[in-house]
């Protein structure tokens, strides 16, 4: 048998981490395309944990994120799901993400996956110089959002097909009774009304 590990080769795992609330066509176009140009074995998707202390803004509660993002990535062998930022109390630090999943997954090489929103922030995130040593950063356009050049060997950047679909926007969608059909996966839709969320969405929640 000749697989990726007999062979020697290091499994190259993809790391998209989001709020995922909920999960949406922007993010899985983003992870498939990644996977794709990078040669990724498998991608995993992490939602992040729960904020014990609600800031400006409001979020789901991490089980139905958790499950949507499952529903959303279920018919994609690659794609899998990982409860370790939800599992962990208190905010999401991508440091401890990343070590986390070093941890569980010692054979691989991890591949972080950012929008290009995101990867602006990444100057200003936590133990920003630890966090290179833990991964290969790959930052996506997003259309709205400036790909940055941090001028760093270990930081790819990629250019993806644009969808100009974000969370807040679906979560305004369905307070406001308008469609997310197309937006978000069939499944999803379905949770969101099967399980009424939304409904009261803020306008101040926009992030
Ligand atoms: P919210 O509006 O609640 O912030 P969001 O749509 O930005 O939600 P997140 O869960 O915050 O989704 O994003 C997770 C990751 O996916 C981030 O790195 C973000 O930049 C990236 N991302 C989200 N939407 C897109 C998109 N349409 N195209 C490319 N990347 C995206
Ligand atoms: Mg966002």
């Amino acid at each position: 048998i000749t697989s990726s590990k007999t062979a020697g080769r290091k499994v190259r795992l993809g790391v998209m981490g989001g709020t995922f609330d909920p999960i949406h066509h922007g993010h899985l176009v983003a992870a498939s395309e990644v996977a794709a140009k990078f040669g990724l074995d498998e991608v995993v998707f992490v939602p992040t944990g729960q904020p014990w202390q609600k800031q400006h803004k409001q979020v789901s509660p991490s089980e139905h994120r958790y499950l949507m993002t499952v529903v959303a990535t279920a018919s994609n062998p690659r794609f899998t799901v990982s409860r370790v930022d939800i599992d962990r109390p208190g905010v999401t630090y991508t440091i401890d993400t990343l070590r986390d999943l070093r941890e569980q997954r010692p054979e691989a090489e991890l591949f972080f996956i950012t929008g290009a929103d995101a990867l602006e922030q990444i100057m200003s995130w936590k133990d920003v110089d630890e966090l290179w040593g833990l991964a290969h950063f790959v930052g996506v356009t997003r259309p709205g959002h400036e790909l940055p050049d941090l001028g760093r060997q270990d930081v790819s950047l990629l250019e993806i097909p644009a969808l100009a679909i974000s969370s807040t926007d679906c979560r305004n969608r369905v307070r406001d009774h308008q469609p997310v059909w197309y937006l978000v996966p069939d499944g999803v839709v379905q949770h969101i009304a099967k399980h009424k969320l939304y409904l009261e969405t803020s306008d101040a929640e926009n992030a």
